[in-house]
């Protein structure tokens, strides 16, 4: 039929397009679907984009009339990224790929919770050395002596707990355990735009769809602040919106309402990635020991799913139950026969041992010295006097008992160590926010 009129292939050709309209642009999507209007197949594009712009208003309508119902509430905000995986990810000549990038931006009333003021709660020195130090020394240093199994304990727990924790950062829709949790009966969704999340002007980008709701804006007006939980970029973006505009105000060309938000970073965050940084930090460890588990035909991926990575750490922690006693004696029993119970980390197939493999005492200047019981530098137990016991902590330095409780039940030798750590990255941390020359390389290019 074609061959006979050569308009009969263009004809078709149109058809079959405006049948897939997915990877065309607009103007030859609009051409497409006026085609169909043309055979009464579907009606015009005008129409179409007049029921899109009604629902485009009412949708604002929706979203403003839904959150004024809260209005004394506190209200949190979570902007993260959408990966549509439906569109056909084909490159061509111009594009790598045609999935659209969207950030979907998502307003959670907490209707339990009354409205959070904003008083002081950008910290002037935008991040706090000191700060973190003070709390790193009194909150955490004597959890970090622990290891993880004698913080948490062997626990025995039924089959579902263990199920739910080891998928609790899965979003698989199979999983009808979890459907649930992920109901989001209150939240609004105020915007989804196409933003690749990738810059703070990006994510200033979505912070302004989220003020120009007349609510929002009153809501911030009236003084309260809203805070904004995202993933890792999210937090150094947003951070460096706000230190900017703290630092420069208008000339950062922010606005002041970046102050009415505060990024933060829920826990599920903050366990997927040191789950994540745990696995990356042992991955040849870990990539033997599924090898041995799954049998050689089936490798570990490059990128493990979390739920993965949280199997092969519990089958690792079951592990370290097993081996504790010897673990942990270990040391006590050096001067007795050399037993063949050390595990060496060759037998780890790790033959390339970094310091960094190695617990944290290895790293520290003063390394845990395998010829003293006390790595104290104030040591005043003689070996000679009733035997003092000793502590060995997860760091691999080892105390007498009363050594280490002279020294509060931290390793102070590791305390410098994080101190030290604390001081350099934040004084990197500080010189990126503070750079505003980049910022503003940043803004002009778009
Ligand atoms: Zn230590
Ligand atoms: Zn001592």
């Amino acid at each position: 039929m074609e061959e006979k009129d050569a308009r009969l292939k263009l004809f078709f050709n149109e058809l079959y397009a405006s049948s897939n309209l997915k990877s065309k642009n607009k103007e030859t999507q609009i051409q497409y679907i006026d085609t169909l209007a043309d055979l009464g197949i579907t009606v015009t594009s005008r129409s179409i984009a007049r029921f899109k712009t009604n629902a485009a208003e009412e949708h604002a309508e929706i979203v403003d009339s839904a959150l004024a119902e809260h209005v004394e509430k506190a209200m949190v905000l979570n902007i993260d990224d959408y990966h549509s995986i439906h569109t056909p990810r084909m490159p061509n000549t111009t594009t790598t790929s045609t999935a659209a990038h969207l950030a979907t931006i998502l307003m959670n009333p907490i209707t339990t919770q009354a409205a959070i003021p904003q008083e002081n709660i950008h910290n002037p020195l935008l991040v706090d050395a000191n700060l973190i130090k003070l709390n790193i020394g009194n909150q955490f240093m004597t959890l970090y002596s622990l290891t993880h199994n004698q913080r948490w304990g062997f626990r025995t727990v039924d089959d579902n707990t263990r199920l739910e924790e080891l998928t609790v950062h899965s979003y698989d829709v199979r999983l009808k355990e979890k459907r649930h949790i992920r109901s989001i009966k209150d939240v609004v969704l105020i915007d989804l735009q196409e933003n690749q999340l990738h810059s703070m002007g990006e994510y200033i980008d979505a912070i302004n769809a989220v003020t120009s709701v007349p609510f929002i804006w009153q809501y911030i007006e009236k003084g309260h602040i809203i805070p904004l939980v995202a993933d890792w970029p999210g937090q150094i973006h947003l951070r460096t919106a706000i230190s900017r505009y703290l630092l420069y105000k208008d000339s950062s060309n922010i606005t002041n309402n970046i102050l009415s938000f505060l990024s933060i970073i829920g826990p599920l965050h903050i366990s997927l990635n040191s789950r994540e940084l745990v696995f990356l930090q042992y991955r040849p460890f870990f990539t033997e020991m599924y090898k041995y588990i799954f049998g050689p035909k089936k490798p570990l991926a490059q990128t493990p799913k979390p739920w993965r990575i949280n199997l092969l750490l519990e089958i690792f922690r079951s592990l370290g139950r097993k081996f504790r006693k010897r673990f942990v004696f270990k040391k006590k029993e050096k001067e007795k026969e050399k037993s063949d119970e050390s595990v060496s980390l060759t037998a780890m197939k790790m033959p390339e041992v970094h310091l960094s493999h190695l617990p944290l005492g290895f790293n520290a200047l003063h390394k845990p010295n395998l010829f003293h019981y006390c790595d104290s530098t104030n040591c005043s137990v003689f070996f000679s006097v009733n035997p003092n016991p000793i502590r060995i902590l997860a760091c691999g330095h080892s105390y007498h008992e009363s050594c280490h409780t002279n020294n509060d039940f931290k390793c102070l030798h590791c305390l410098g160590l994080l101190q030290d750590g604390i001081d350099r990255n934040v004084q990197s941390l500080l010189e990126s926010l503070q750079n505003l020359n980049k910022k503003k390389k940043e803004r002009t290019k778009k």
